[in-house]
């Protein structure tokens, strides 16, 4: 089985968000069942130089343009990685997406264009020495059109898989941008990639992938719903024989308290009191909190975005703050929001740690030190960090959501009672919900019984990517 991977981020190259984390890691897994896979990404600027014994595999004509192909490895992996080098296109100062000032890049609808039509180019064999793919793995918006370009240069095409891993990002551009691609007249239909006027690059891989995935059951029910398809819901709702839901796995050698080099003191299951204690007084030394063990530490990482429901934290602080908690919270993003926390920071002196900025290093030592890790997304498609909570032994709090109601379970009496418990999990996002879920948590955690039972829960669970990796192999077949 030969498998073409095409994403716009991957770790270790380059990472603004989740995808990058799937990328880097479920190409491996698929590697391990034994698929001959290649991951393709745009050569951006500084990936080249990462690539692992780098030469150039051939060359492809797109658009009236030459792109190099590169071929290498990435740190310690053995899967194959094509970089597509136009410096003109993708060798640029600031993310994939955006400039220097966060603003989109204004050719974005060109520069996604033509990697797609590359992947599709790639997967029959042009540019690449020949290697022809059985399928195409699409990933998100900036894959979308290579879908329609593979049914149009090949009949009968390799089959196409696309996964949708945050449907709020749906790739949309005016038709002038259609226009430049010089896109056949015939895909702007509404059986196509119109959509309300627009061309959407996502709905370009929505209509011609052969199946469609999501990166959790739940999401995968919740998208065909007018409250989360984004527009999307008649189109997914018609194609949901052809929508799979397969949940995200984590990196469990990256995300390991066993030997986390992150981490103030490394534990397991064994050692988790002491553990956690240890890294509890190291993350508020490093945040400036007191330390108090009158209070729990409740932990938040995330995109300072709408999605996120940081909002609604700010909104519940003043009933919040009147319970035995402090908060250790790492966020960046949305420019209101980061100050709205730096002026709570300072109206609740010794109660709120807070970084602003992406901080990798952190974000491992918040898993470690928090007791409580709160996630109150308003929609999550599957969403990593309640699984690290896990896995560290921190015990999630949020919103039945998305993958979140997937991979927390709630501790009613019953799943404790049974020893499945691994968190709790609140109804609605909104003050009296956020504020319930703390209530709930601290009510656990004083239970020595309950408490120990959720750790130990939580940290036993599988969330290895294998799991993933069996299930996305059996929809490529
Ligand atoms: P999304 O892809 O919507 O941002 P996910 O939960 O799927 O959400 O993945 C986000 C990833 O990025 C997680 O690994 C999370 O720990 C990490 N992350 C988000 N914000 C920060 C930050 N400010 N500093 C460090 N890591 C962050």
């Amino acid at each position: 089985m030969k498998v073409l991977f095409a994403a716009s981020e991957a770790l270790p190259l380059v990472k603004t968000g989740g995808l990058a984390d799937v990328a880097g890691a479920l190409p491996g897994a698929l590697a391990a069942l034994g698929v001959d896979i290649r991951v393709v990404l745009p050569a951006y600027r500084g990936t080249l130089d990462k690539l692992v014994d780098r030469k150039p595999l051939g060359e492809l004509l797109v658009r009236g343009q030459r792109f190099v192909v590169w071929e290498g490895t990435v740190g310690h992996g053995k899967v194959r990685h094509w970089l597509i080098d136009c410096p003109a296109l993708y060798a640029r100062e600031g993310d994939p997406y955006h400039n220097a000032r966060q603003q989109p890049w204004s050719d974005n609808a060109w520069r996604y264009g033509c990697f797609a039509e590359a992947i599709a180019r790639l997967a029959l064999g042009e540019g690449c020495g020949g290697w022809k793919a059985d399928v195409v793995h699409g990933n998100d918006w900036q894959t979308g059109l290579a879908a329609a370009w593979l049914k149009l240069l090949r009949d009968p095409a390799p089959r196409c898989v696309f996964t949708i891993h945050n449907l709020a990002y749906s790739g949309l551009f005016p038709r002038s941008a259609f226009e430049a691609l010089g896109l056949p007249p015939g895909w702007w239909a509404i059986e196509g990639l119109e959509f309300h006027g627009q061309m959407s690059m996502l709905k370009a891989g929505l209509h011609w992938a052969d199946a469609i995935t999501t990166v959790s059951p739940n999401y995968a029910r919740e998208i065909r719903t007018a409250r989360f398809g984004q527009g999307f819901e008649g189109l997914l709702e018609h194609l949901s024989p052809r929508l799979h839901g397969i949940l995200n796995g984590i990196d469990e050698t990256f995300w390991n308290p066993a030997t986390d080099p992150y981490l103030a003191q490394t534990y397991n299951a064994a050692s988790l009191r002491a553990g956690k204690a240890a890294n509890r007084a190291a993350l508020s030394a490093e945040l400036g909190l007191p330390q108090d063990n009158g209070k729990l530490l409740v932990g938040l990482i995330g995109r300072l975005t709408e999605q996120k429901g940081f909002d609604v934290v700010l909104a519940a602080l003043p009933e919040l703050m009147q319970l035995p908690i402090q908060l250790a919270m790492l966020g960046a993003g949305d420019r209101i929001l980061e100050a709205s926390f730096a002026a709570a920071a300072a109206r609740y002196p010794g109660r709120i740690g807070l970084k602003l900025g992406y901080d990798e290093r952190l974000a491992h030592r918040i898993e470690a030190g928090a007791d409580l890790f709160l996630m109150p997304s308003r929609f999550e498609p599957c969403g990593l960090n309640q699984m690290y909570s896990q896995r560290y032994g921190t015990v999630p709090v949020v919103h039945r959501v998305g993958g979140l109601a997937d991979t927390v379970v709630d501790a009613s009496p019953r799943t404790l009672k049974n020893g499945t418990a691994t968190g709790v999990v609140f109804n609605d996002v909104d003050v009296g919900g956020v504020v319930w879920g703390i209530r709930r948590g601290l009510e656990l955690l004083a239970d020595p019984v309950a408490r120990v039972g959720l750790q130990y829960s939580g940290m036993s669970r599988d969330f290895s990517w294998t799991t993933a990796a069996k299930q996305y192999l059996a929809l490529y077949r």
